[in-house]
């Protein structure tokens, strides 16, 4: 049985640190062009709130990576599922994350924008589970720590379910 027991992070919480991250961002990358790129599906609602604290017009764009499979546990393992439609060569790029758990999909996808000579990738993230790191990729915006728990909402979701909850909520799954 899967249920939704407890919120880990409220509305405000969430809206709050956004609100920081947006006016963090805004003032570090004043007068360059600057591109959020999504990393769905998780990140498209942290993405639409982040967007609107930016100060300057940015450009946007969505990418699919799949690292999980079926299980809630990471393969380590990275494909792209969907690529971006813009040419982020010689632009400075800003991924947009749900949650670093491992840090593995991220470690990859720097260095796929490097590769295709972006002039800097740095990463965003709502939330974070130190704990969890296999590897140590910088984390230049990071919202809100988290413990090591399976959670959903803000984007979050458990086989799809639970995306749309405007909250932070952990799982708890009993057979
Ligand atoms: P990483 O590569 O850092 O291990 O994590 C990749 C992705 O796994 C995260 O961006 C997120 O989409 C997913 N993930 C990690 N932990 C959780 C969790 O607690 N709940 C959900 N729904 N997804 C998670
Ligand atoms: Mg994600």
């Amino acid at each position: 049985m899967t249920q939704i027991t407890k919120v880990l992070v409220s509305k405000d919480q969430l809206q709050q640190r956004v609100r920081e991250l947006g006016a963090e961002i805004s003032r570090d990358y004043a007068g360059k062009e600057l591109v959020l790129i999504c990393i769905l599906k998780g990140g498209a609602v942290f993405m639409s709130d982040l967007m609107r604290e930016i100060t300057f017009p940015v450009g946007i764009d969505y990418m699919s990576v799949s690292s999980y499979g079926a299980s809630s546990t990471s393969s380590g393992v990275i494909t792209i599922k969907k690529d971006i439609d813009m040419d982020i060569r010689g632009k400075h790029v800003l991924l947009v994350e749900d949650l670093i758990d491992t840090g593995l999909t991220l470690q990859h996808l720097k260095e796929l924008f490097a590769l295709r000579e972006a002039a800097s990738v740095r990463i965003c993230t709502i939330l974070s589970k130190p704990s969890r790191r296999l590897v140590d990729v910088p984390i230049d915006y990071s919202g809100i720590d988290i413990p090591d728990e399976f959670v959903v909402g803000y984007g979050l979701d458990y086989a799809e379910q639970f995306r749309n909850l405007p909250e932070v909520w952990i799982v708890e799954t009993r057979d």
